[in-house]
């Protein structure tokens, strides 16, 4: 399920944004405060971010400034309208688009599907997933690959499925460990490396020189849904 973190102080449009959100099918979660947002944002792991700019505790601008360190989850920024300043800063400082309001929700989720399909991610209505030359399919956990069904052990099945759910995105050694095989895992960290280049032999045309299944040295792996073949 993709999952959209909503900012907002002002309770009606929280609360619409809300509604029209988890009624299109999307896992919500909605928060008030900035100064909850950062820890909001770590927890929830959210697919993309709605973000409201005037917040008590920490502004938008700074909130986004703090998910930019270490992420780039898609962040559409809600401005009240006259606010040229702030829709320039917020692209400046690395939000990805911005409605102002009042905004009708058409346009919002219209917004919101343009960039999750940017950062790679084609959702369809039965939760399936559709990135470079690869499907997935969650519920029955069928994975097809350049249109041919492949199986997989379970542990590789779920690290392709969260690299590919995070296209784009670099993620940690750790996080993918932490993610795949349980914060508790103490094992060598070699089995990441050699599930990573068993994925790379079912997906790689040439899994020697991998564009999708890429290594970011010195700090983990990512999944290019831009790369050409
Ligand atoms: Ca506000």
């Amino acid at each position: 399920m993709t999952r959209i973190l909503v900012v907002e102080d002002e309770e009606s449009i929280r609360e619409s944004l809300a509604f029209l959100l988890v009624k299109e099918g999307y896992e919500v979660q909605a928060i008030i405060n900035g100064s909850e947002a950062f820890e909001a944002f770590e927890k929830f792991d959210p697919d993309l971010v709605l973000l409201d700019i005037m917040l008590p505790g920490l502004s938008g601008v700074e909130i986004t400034k703090k998910i930019r360190q270490k992420s780039q989850t898609p962040i559409i920024m809600l401005t009240a309208k006259d606010t040229e300043l702030d829709k320039v800063l917020g692209l400046e400082i690395g939000a990805d688009d911005y409605v102002t309001k009042p905004f009708s929700g058409r346009e919002l989720l219209a917004r919101i599907k343009a960039l999750l399909r940017r950062t790679g991610e084609v959702i369809s209505v039965d939760g399936g997933l559709k990135v470079g030359p690869i499907e997935i399919d969650q519920d029955r956990h069928q994975v097809l690959i350049r249109g041919q069904e492949t199986s997989m052990p379970l542990k590789e099945f779920e690290l392709l499925l969260y690299l590919t759910q995070n296209s784009g995105r670099v993620l940690t050694r750790n996080q993918l460990i932490d993610r795949i095989w349980g914060s508790d895992y103490f094992g060598d960290t070699k089995t990441l490396d050699v599930h990573i280049k068993r994925l790379r032999a079912r997906v790689e045309k040439d899994p020697a020189k991998p564009k999708y299944l890429q290594t970011v040295r010195g700090v983990g792996y990512k999944f290019e849904n831009k790369a050409t073949e």
